[in-house]
């Protein structure tokens, strides 16, 4: 047997037998589904989503109301055309109506609570059940196996906050690691020289085949390696999510660590989608049914809106989750050979996007991440704060930095935003505070309405 094989039935069985979850059946369905043909990925992405929205409109409130106004009953729904019918499922419906959100029965489905920080600025409660973890999981660790890993090889994992890694040290927790030969590190300690050097001297004395974890973790441990031209051990690939992966990032930790893969989901759906060898995001289909609609900036970007097929205690169908894509439109398959579907860029969140008092609206992500800053290199991160009259950009700076990179900044920001008229402050510092584990780059310290 070979050791991808052991891992994947042998961890696997374990992993379901110690925690209860179905990780193996969801693992096996997603591996044999890369074989199917386009017409039986419908075929049973409709007959899932005919079942979850039987079982919504019989027994979860919300979905029922929602069905009874839209004069709409479980048999109108012949077809993802007819799907449109049902209105989009919001965080602020997530937030205002979460008890009626639940199924009457939904602890009989092995519900567990989870909370989102809200980067969108909604902080959100949810509950997931136990196909939905389950298939959390196996997408989870079926995306490690597209991106060429195993379950079971040495991986390093930066992730949480110190209060989540508190958590770690349950004996549930340490024998999920050792199972699969997996170390922690907490993302959200990692804010002095200290904390750098022992994520540095954890990766190589350990030597993991697959590190993965938030990206600007990733990216400032990367960072801190090459200023001080600290040779790294190189792991098959580097798994990055929850944020935007800008390209001065992927250079950073592609030269420093290896070949990046992002992965695209979110808490209350994971494993949505993983890039493949062209760059290309593809879709986990018998995991999530994914549509698009047109996004309020007015060009090619198009928010998501998804719909988790297993999820029955809280379902979420067409859930406008608030992140947009770009590179959807096309008829072509991809060229590394997977036939899923696929988009091309993550572009930002729709809560991301500033709107300029006359009317211009900016996406930061577009206009000021990427390589925007890349001719400047004595800075460790950067953040764009707008406050409803001027833009903010704050650069956290190295030793190094001088006058010159500093006049070199503003004359990149001056162009940047010529055609936009509005106004600036730089702002240089030693220090960014950030009070989350996750990186916030940009920051609406506005309140439009
Ligand atoms: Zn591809």
């Amino acid at each position: 047997m070979s050791k991808e094989a052991f891992a994947n039935n042998v961890a696997l069985r374990v992993i379901d037998k110690c925690s209860g979850l179905r990780v193996r059946k969801y693992h096996r369905l997603y591996r044999a589904a890369l074989n199917w043909r386009r017409q039986r990925i419908e075929a049973y992405q409709l007959e899932r989503m005919r079942a979850l929205l039987r079982h919504a409109y019989d027994n979860v409130p919300f979905y029922h109301a929602r069905f009874v106004r839209s004069r709409l009953t479980p048999d109108s729904f012949n077809s993802f055309k007819d799907l449109r019918r049902l209105p989009l499922l919001t965080r602020t419906d997530l937030r205002d109506s979460l008890d009626d959100l639940l199924a009457e029965d939904f602890r009989a489905f092995g519900a567990s609570q989870h909370t989102s920080s809200g980067t969108t600025g909604i902080p959100i409660t949810y509950y997931k059940d136990t196909n939905a973890r389950s298939a959390d999981i196996a997408a989870t660790y079926f995306m490690w196996n597209l991106s060429g890993c195993s379950v079971g090889e040495k991986r390093f994992h930066v992730w949480g906050t110190p209060d989540s890694a508190a958590q770690w040290h349950r004996l549930g927790s340490r024998l999920k690691r050792k199972l699969l030969n997996a170390k922690y590190f907490p993302a959200g300690s990692l804010d002095d020289d200290r904390s750098y050097q022992s994520a540095v001297r954890m990766i190589n004395s350990y030597k993991p085949e697959l590190i993965d974890g938030y990206t600007s973790s990733i990216y400032t441990i990367a960072k801190y390696a090459l200023d001080r031209n600290i040779k790294m051990h190189r792991p098959k690939k580097v798994l990055t999510t929850a944020e935007n992966l800008y390209t001065y990032q992927r250079e950073i930790i592609e030269g420093v660590l290896g070949p990046v893969r992002d992965v695209y989901g979110c808490g209350e759906i994971n494993g949505v989608a993983v890039e493949c060898l062209e760059k290309n995001y593809h879709i986990i289909e018998p995991r999530v049914y994914v549509e698009y609609e047109d996004s309020i900036s007015g060009n090619s970007t198009k928010r998501i809106v998804l719909t988790d097929l297993e999820n029955y205690a809280m379902p979420f169908i067409r859930y406008e989750v608030g992140d947009m894509f770009d590179g959807i439109d096309h008829t072509q398959q991809c060229k590394c050979g997977l036939e899923s579907p696929y988009f091309r860029e993550i572009v930002g969140r729709t809560s991301e996007l500033i709107k300029l008092p006359n009317g211009m609206v900016i996406s930061p992500v577009t206009v000021f991440g990427g390589a925007a800053f890349r001719k400047v290199h004595n800075f460790n991160k950067h953040q764009t704060i707008w406050n409803g009259k001027y833009l903010i950009f704050v650069f956290e700076v190295t030793d190094s930095f001088t006058q010159e990179d500093k006049s070199e900044l503003e004359s990149i920001i001056r162009a940047l935003l010529r055609r936009y008229s509005v106004g600036y402050r730089l702002r240089i510092t030693e220090k960014i505070e950030s009070r989350s584990s996750k990186f916030q780059y940009f920051k609406n310290d506005y309140d439009a309405n």
